[in-house]
């Protein structure tokens, strides 16, 4: 049996314990896997988002230039150049500082005599004059017009700098409000004419820059920025292309600088200065343009997954998607992504409306798999206990078959011997005959033991097999009892026994085979005799009980051991084994009495008898009319 728990252990319940760990470990896996699936669809939408951004300014750096292609018409670059700023005012809508440089990089526009009559221009001039004259260099951010739509391919055609770069120390976490306290550029840290961009771009005063959100989820640029900002002046960073657009910080505000280069005049630089506050009529299109894209999420739903938002370079949400949201913590979105140099330091980020949920989903799946994989064990378990315990019970059975055979086979041996030795006495004339009546009935008694014995071998056997055949009839089951009881109790007299029985007054109408209900009572009354111990004494008792009648057969013997009472009424089972109490027994006698009385309806019960002793009892069902005699 050991063996078997260790087969059990070791083939089953060990695999499938590793199995249920290693299903478990998978589900942790797939749960991470599914929240960077969930964060990269998100992260998709703010990379959108950042791109229509960064079109939309492209947009409005076409318009200018067509603007500026428009006045150049027909007209002496020169000329154009002393009036620009005019001229740009009266023909762009957008509120902007126009600025021309000439031939020799000198300010033309906003014409420096007349810059003390215009505030704005003199603002302008204070602010960027030095760093456009090519004097001063200053912290820029910059893009080209044809890269402005796409930083990846400038990164890579940098060598990859803006990555390389990038130290884990952000050293100018707040590198634009330093470029932000340059008062307009005149104080700014002096710097060779030659430092401009090139110069910077290859790492000698380029500063990595810390984001201004910390995305809960990031992928590969981690916390860092991708922007790198530079120390150039303008001449440097406009002599390599015809046209672009530069950001910088002046005062802790953002300018967006749109310049060109017109082929009529190369060498000048027509441009303009945006406060990026001008541009915020811009911003919900960048957003709009991911509704379009992504209808169906906020469409279909009542409330969206998700807010978009484009935060400025201070984590100001500048516009929302849904409109109108307020009131979270803007620096801390679950995706977002740069904009990029164009808007340097902003971000398009992305508010899980239910941050839970991700987590949730996959922590529904696990607990899932956690009950599934428990319930199986446990089906396992319960499997493999139910197995042994029937493979015990299967061994038990085997037991007592086995020692039924040994029993049975003692029990026929015994009365045999007996009669034999009885009939060859007779036979042979030893004793007197005298004897002889004695000896005769001493045959008989053991000739009926042995047709008891063989009874009760051949009824079981015929009962497991649905073989036996009752003839049931109404009768009366005091006159049963009665004949049954004279030849038994005249037997136990002989043995020594003292025997009474106690009976409620006749008939007791039961419908029956008399040949079964008497053998139940051979049965309860021999057991009384084998089990009595040296108290010889057994008694009958015999009532009616409602619409029962009872039949109690007592003695004075050592009783049933507690918690075998059910057990003796199993097929083979014996409390008092041969060996130790020496009493012979086959285990079928209590087995086939009960399985008899369930036959006709009724039930054999053990008591303890008060005073010490065994008290069985038969209780069969009354019989509503009484027999016909
Ligand atoms: P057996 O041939 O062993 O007597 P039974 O089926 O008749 O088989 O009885 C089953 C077991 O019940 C016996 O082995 C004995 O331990 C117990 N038993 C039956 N009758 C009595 C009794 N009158 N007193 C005590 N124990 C009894």
């Amino acid at each position: 049996m050991k063996k078997s728990i260790w087969i059990f252990l070791l083939a089953v319940l060990l695999p499938s314990i590793a199995l249920g760990w290693l299903a478990l470990r998978s589900a942790e896996e797939q749960q991470i896997i599914l929240e960077k699936r969930t964060a990269e669809l998100y992260q998709t939408e703010t990379e959108n988002a950042a791109t229509a951004a960064r079109a939309l300014i492209d947009g409005e750096r076409r318009a200018f230039n067509e603007v500026v292609r428009q006045l150049l018409t027909d007209r002496d670059p020169q000329k154009l150049a002393n009036t620009f700023s005019t001229e740009l005012a009266k023909e762009w809508q957008r509120k902007a500082i126009g600025f021309a440089l000439g031939k020799e990089g000198q300010i033309c526009a906003p014409p420096p005599k007349q810059a003390a009559s215009n505030p704005e221009w003199s603002k302008f001039l204070l602010g960027n004059g030095a760093w456009l004259a090519g004097t001063t260099p200053a912290t820029v951010y910059w893009v080209s017009g044809n890269e402005l739509n796409r930083p990846e391919q400038l990164r890579q055609k940098r060598g990859g700098n803006y990555d390389v770069q990038q130290s884990a120390q952000p050293q100018a976490a707040n590198q634009k409000e330093q470029a932000a306290s340059e008062p307009a550029g005149k104080d700014a840290p002096p710097a060779e004419k030659s430092a401009g961009f090139n110069q910077s771009d290859t790492g000698d005063n380029k500063q990595t820059l810390a984001r201004n959100v910390e995305p809960q989820q990031v992928f590969n640029t981690a916390a860092l920025s991708q922007l790198m900002s530079s120390t150039a002046d303008f001449r440097a960073l406009t002599s390599d292309t015809n046209e672009g657009v530069i950001t910088r910080f002046v005062q802790d505000q953002l300018d967006i600088i749109f310049w060109l280069r017109p082929a009529q005049a190369p060498e000048m630089v027509f441009g303009c200065l945006i406060d990026s506050d001008n541009l915020r009529d811009l911003w919900p299109a960048a957003l709009r343009t991911q509704e379009e894209n992504t209808g169906s999420r906020y469409a279909s739903r009542s409330q969206p997954e998700f807010v978009l938002a484009l935060l400025d370079d201070k984590a100001r949400p500048i516009a929302t998607q849904p409109p109108g949201e307020a009131g979270r913590d803007w620096k801390r979105p679950f995706v977002a992504s740069e904009i990029g140099e164009a808007l340097p330091h902003w971000e398009a980020a992305l508010y899980l409306q239910r941050p839970e949920q991700v987590r949730e989903s996959a922590k529904a799946l696990r607990r899932t798999l956690t009950f599934l994989i428990a319930t199986a064990l446990g089906a396992i378990a319960c499997g493999g206990w139910l197995v042994v315990a029937d493979a015990r019970r299967q061994l038990a059975l085997a037991q007592q078959k086995t020692d039924f055979v040994s029993n049975v086979s003692h029990e026929l041996k015994t009365p045999l011997t007996s009669i034999r030795m009885f009939a060859e006495l007779m036979q042979n004339g030893n004793g007197t005959t005298a004897k002889h009546p004695q000896y005769l009935r001493i045959i008989m008694v053991e000739a009926e033991r042995l047709t008891r014995l063989i009874n009760n071998v051949l009824d079981f056997a015929g009962l497991e097999r649905k073989q036996k055949r009752f003839e049931k009839k109404p009768l009366d089951l005091h006159a049963v009892i009665g004949r049954a009881w004279e030849g038994h109790a005249l037997h136990l007299q002989e043995s020594g026994f003292s025997t009474r029985w106690e009976a409620a007054p006749a008939p007791y109408p039961v419908v029956g085979d008399e040949d079964a209900l008497a053998q139940i009572l051979v049965n309860l009354l021999s057991n009384a005799e084998k089990y009595a111990g040296e108290r010889k004494e057994v008694e009958l008792h015999t009532y009616l009980d409602g619409a029962h009648v009872c039949v109690s057969v007592l003695d004075r013997g050592c009783g049933v051991h507690d918690g075998e009472e059910r057990k003796i009424f199993e097929a083979f089972y014996r409390a008092h084994d041969s060996l130790s109490s020496g009493i012979q027994g086959s285990g079928l006698g209590l087995t086939l009495a009960q399985r008899l009385a369930h036959e006709h309806g009724g039930e054999i019960t053990y008591q303890p008898r008060e005073g010490g002793g065994s008290n069985f009892t038969l209780r069969l069902p009354l019989a509503k009319q009484l027999p016909i005699v």
